[in-house]
């Protein structure tokens, strides 16, 4: 089989990235794309990559996955990852966890060791305990800091990404007490994967699941395609199916970089909600990858061979 240049693109989550956060992330989206490199370079899988890149991302506080994950309407830690490898089509998915230090380690767990794609709540824990996963508290003081403040405006009905649930809350106060990262490599043999972990939306609702462990959504990868990661309000991700379509349009021929702007231009005419803040990585069969968003940042980083450290950036390309 002809060999391939091997390549990776993470991202640290898409939204607005405030200006003392910048350099964390940059920071740590660099290191995660030149450890997910490194495994590349000794002609490690695409799989292991991704999963060691995002595990990276997972154990830094700056970003909203695995530690500093983002809290929910009632204060309570419930993370999601996913993984899939492009050579099988295989792929694992989990939500709802509150403790376990690498989400998006139990997510390949479940792909390898059972018979299932998307296992969450008691039967995620029975098998954390079966495989002696670590654990952690991932709540960080600068987390509760934001949720304390974002529940201010959510109080004042002045949150735009949760209209809905803000009305609810007000019907009904008595049922309450009242930012993501990814990957996507291509390895030397030509295979694709694709991981993404995430804290979920700051405030939400209990129980609700995102994009990032729909595997279709949030994550896919097929070796006859490519591999997409998505990031931003994973509502708008579920309800386009956002990384399949992307990846559709890599099979059809398009470059990572066509697909994605394409995808994006589609959230901008089609979702006509308030907030609609997308974001996508993306790298195809030949080995092109790409960024694109709607949001004002994207912290991302990539590596290839001939670099001496990754390329890192707070934005891409921005499609209006
Ligand atoms: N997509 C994630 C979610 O909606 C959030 C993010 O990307 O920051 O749960």
């Amino acid at each position: 089989m002809q060999k391939r240049a091997p390549v990776i693109l993470v991202h640290g989550g898409a939204g607005e990235w405030p200006l003392e956060r910048r350099d964390a992330g940059l920071a740590g989206v660099r290191e995660a794309a030149e450890k997910g490199f490194r495994v590349l370079e000794k002609n490690g899988a695409a799989l292991d990559a991704v999963e060691t890149a995002v595990k990276v991302m997972e154990d830094m506080d700056v970003f909203n996955a695995g530690l500093g994950s983002s809290l929910t309407i009632e204060k309570k830690i419930e993370m999601e990852a996913s993984i899939m490898d492009g050579k099988t089509l295989r792929a694992g998915a989990t939500s709802l966890l509150s403790d376990i230090k690498n989400p998006v380690h139990l997510a390949r767990l479940i792909m390898e060791n059972t018979d299932h794609v998307y296992i969450v709540g008691e039967g995620a824990e029975k098998l954390a305990q079966l495989f002696k996963l670590e654990r952690r508290n991932a709540a960080t003081q600068s987390r509760l800091e934001s949720w304390n403040k974002l529940k201010e405006q959510f109080k004042k009905g002045k949150l735009e990404y949760l209209p809905k649930i803000y009305k609810l809350v007000k019907e009904h106060p008595s049922l309450f007490q009242l930012d993501t990262v990814g990957a996507v490599a291509l390895d030397k043999d030509g295979n694709v994967a694709a991981a993404t972990s995430t804290g979920g939306v700051t405030l939400k609702f209990p129980g609700r699941i995102g994009d990032t462990p729909l595997i279709g959504c949030g994550t896919y990868a097929d070796n006859e395609a490519g591999a997409c990661s998505a990031t931003g309000m994973g509502e708008i991700a579920v309800r386009l199916v956002l990384s399949k379509s992307v990846c559709d349009q890599m099979r059809e021929g398009s470059s990572a970089q066509k697909a994605v702007e394409k995808a994006i231009r589609t959230v901008n005419r089609r979702i006509r909600d308030t907030f609609n803040h997308m974001g996508l990585i993306a790298v195809d069969k030949k080995g092109d990858v790409e960024v694109a968003h709607n949001s004002p940042n994207i912290c991302h980083a990539y590596m290839r061979p001939g670099m001496d450290v990754p390329f890192a950036a707070m934005q891409a390309k921005i499609i209006k």
